[in-house]
């Protein structure tokens, strides 16, 4: 049975673990990344991730340090606007705020792009470096720690051992389980369309976001294709309507589609299959277990508002990496039980905080009852009237607070 050790062994390789690869790698780290599913780089293809990532500023300062950010840019939407909207029964916006990132002092907010893009960026970033392997397909099988190391059994049966475990695989982590870190998780019936589609309008760096019923619908911007504007949707509806939406003939469609976004940027048209997500929150209750890090949708699941979900995760990523390398320097044990407590403790309260408030935005999106929905409308107007708690809401955005 064949034998390996690595510095780092990173479970996953979906956009978190390449990024965790490359940013550790690039810190001088060997890193093993596996993955189960050979990554899906050109968007025609089955299995495809349709979605789109808004990479907020804090982010790209780490994709930078990874090598990974001059691979990106050239693909890359630049968001300079963040737009809610809320919209009444007759489908019209009665409600328009702007959270403009000139006010408080920046040219963008961050920039946008399709995950089955960053996955090809990050892919070929990862082969170009020497201290870094992706292996894929494989699977983490089962982990045994020990006071050195921490053992990996492959599903090839071969074995890994590193002094570190990065577990970024994923919402139903196998790594979590194994070690038995419990997590909280819970439901909204709600479901996510995800897809791409072309518009009659450019976008001007504006991302909107439509509130009605059953969840938001947001335009997310992408950059122009083949001499047309694009952008990508995520459409959140109460599960039932969403699988109603997904199997819709395009016609029927693209009626339903062009009501709901009431008309910004002009006429739209489907530009790409239409993939359904389930819409979770999910909280781990430790980030660290036996020379374990849990990173990533391993240790916390958001619905898709305000572009959170991966720049959390470029968060703990970034805090690791730094407490990895500064323990090294120090020629510590980089898998210390101390360090990766300490781990834990930078970056628990951030993300409980930020659990809870996208919990609280996604069910004031979901509200139906007018009088609730005209609550959600009240909030709205005073969160963007009041220009210090205009500017406290982007800078959190953004990841201030944490
Ligand atoms: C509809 C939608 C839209 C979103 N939009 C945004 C956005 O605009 N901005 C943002 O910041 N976030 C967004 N998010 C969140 C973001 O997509 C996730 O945070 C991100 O994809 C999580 O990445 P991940 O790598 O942790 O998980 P995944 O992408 O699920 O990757 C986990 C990987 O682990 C692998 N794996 C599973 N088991 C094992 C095992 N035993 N061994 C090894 N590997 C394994 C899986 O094959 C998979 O490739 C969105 C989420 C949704 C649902």
């Amino acid at each position: 049975m064949e034998r390996e050790y690595v510095d780092i062994l990173v479970a996953g390789g979906g956009v978190a673990g390449l990024s965790a690869a490359a940013g550790l790698a690039a810190a001088g780290f060997s890193v093993l990344c596996v993955d189960p599913v050979p990554p899906v780089t050109t968007a025609e293809a089955a299995g495809s991730d349709l979605r789109s990532t808004a990479f907020l500023g804090p982010s790209i300062a780490y994709l930078e340090r990874a090598g990974l950010w001059q691979r990106l840019a050239p693909h890359a939407a630049p968001l300079r606007v963040m737009r809610l909207a809320d919209a009444g029964e007759t489908g019209t916006l009665r409600t328009v705020a702007d959270f403009d990132a000139a006010e408080i002092g920046m040219e963008l907010f961050g920039y946008n792009l399709p995950n089955w893009l960053i996955r090809r960026e990050m892919v070929a970033a990862l082969e170009s470096l020497p201290n870094a392997r992706l292996l894929a397909p494989m699977r983490v099988e089962a982990v045994t720690p020990r006071w050195n190391g921490i053992l990996a059994r492959l599903s090839d049966g071969a074995r890994v051992t590193a002094h570190l475990l990065l577990a970024a695989d994923g919402r139903d982590s196998t790594v979590r389980e194994a070690l038995g870190i419990p997590a909280r998780r819970w439901g909204y019936g709600q479901k996510a369309l995800a897809f791409t589609v072309t518009a009659e309008q450019p976008h001007e760096g504006i991302s909107t976001e439509i509130h009605r019923t059953g969840g938001p619908f947001t335009l997310v911007p992408l950059p122009d294709r083949d001499g047309l504007h694009q952008a990508a949707v995520i459409w959140m509806e109460t599960g039932r309507k969403a699988l109603t939406l997904a199997a819709m003939e395009a016609p029927e469609f693209d009626a339903a589609l062009n009501a709901r976004a009431c008309g910004v940027l002009g006429r739209l048209a489907l530009a790409s299959e239409r993939r359904v997500w389930p819409i979770i929150s999910q909280v781990a209750d430790r980030l660290d277990g036996p020379r374990t890090a849990l990173v990533a949708e391993a240790a916390h699941v958001v619905p898709p508002i305000g572009a959170q979900g991966l720049n959390m995760s470029l968060r703990d990523i970034a805090t690791l990496v730094d407490l990895a390398r500064e323990a090294r320097d120090a020629g510590r044990d980089f898998g210390e039980p101390a360090l990766l407590s300490r781990y834990h403790r930078m970056r628990h309260r951030d993300i409980l905080l930020r659990v809870a408030g996208i919990d609280a935005l996604n069910r004031a999106a979901m509200a139906e009852a007018p009088r609730l929905r005209d609550l959600r409308r009240a909030g709205l107007r005073l969160l963007h009237g009041l220009g210090p708690l205009r500017r406290g809401a982007m800078r959190l955005g953004l990841g201030a607070g944490g």
